[in-house]
């Protein structure tokens, strides 16, 4: 339930400065990962793009706690060891201005199902993670899926246009019912992974097919995964 949580009301209600403090409020996030779990894909990407904010949104509360606890100890530790923009041996000048040691990243303790909007303005994430979402396989129990035809209409309000949904299951009907809706509805497109590739965004999608907790348990067991990637565009499609 989600009766003993406090949502922001707005984006705007949200203080980004306790989570990021070292950008001083000055960015909103950019990358969410829905039900993010453990957190791997976030620990896997911050280090990458260091200038972009990331939060994760996980409703469970001892999963989040942890994702919580783990993001401070790589704080901690990572100032510790070594503060590398501030390090006179670093010779790139470019990066004073980049705060690292996973300053970017950050969670929250959310029903993102409900409550996406409350986090996220218009248009403002430039790409949304749905990894190994919770098959909910009864059929009476579709409408608790994280992709519905609902749902979508969110999610294209938070992406910007040209922003990217990643999604990625070992449930083939899940992958099937996830790439029908997200084909289907107008204002996203399906878009392959050589794109994507060809676009730069090849260390994404490799942190999406390996860096998940519940994605490193597949690969253990052999499994197969389904990667199925859409853009959010401008103008919505002819039916
Ligand atoms: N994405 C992670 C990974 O790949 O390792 C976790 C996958 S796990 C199978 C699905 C996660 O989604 C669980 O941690 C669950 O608690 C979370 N979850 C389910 N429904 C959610 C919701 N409405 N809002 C936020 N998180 C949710």
């Amino acid at each position: 339930s989600d009766h003993n949580l406090d949502y922001p009301v707005s984006p705007d209600d949200v203080d980004w400065n306790t989570h990021y403090p070292a950008f001083a409020g000055s960015r909103k996030p950019e990358f969410a990962d829905v039900g993010c779990g453990f957190g791997g894909l976030l620990i896997a990407l911050a280090p990458l793009y260091p200038n972009t904010l990331m939060l994760g949104l996980e409703i469970r509360v001892q999963v989040s706690q942890y994702v919580e606890d783990r993001i401070a100890a790589l704080r901690a530790t990572s100032s510790a060891q070594s503060p590398p923009q501030s390090s006179p041996t670093n010779s790139k000048p470019a990066s004073t201005d980049i705060p690292g040691g996973y300053q970017n990243v950050s969670i929250v303790r959310a029903n993102a199902m409900k409550f996406l909007p409350n986090y996220f303005s218009k248009h403002s994430l430039s790409a949304l993670f749905f990894l190994f979402p919770d098959p909910h396989f009864k059929l009476r129990k579709h409408k608790a899926r994280i992709i519905s035809p609902t749902l979508l209409a969110e999610y294209a309000y938070v992406l910007r246009p040209g922003g990217i949904v990643y999604t990625i299951t070992d449930v083939e009907d899940l992958a099937e019912w996830m790439k029908a809706h997200l084909s289907a509805f107008p204002l996203f497109e399906s878009v392959d992974v050589e794109t994507l590739r060809a676009e730069g965004k090849g260390l994404i999608l490799d942190a999406v097919w390996n860096s998940t907790e519940e994605g490193k348990k597949v690969e253990r067991k052999k499994g197969e995964k389904w990667l199925a990637c859409f853009r959010r565009i401008e103008l919505p499609r002819e039916p």
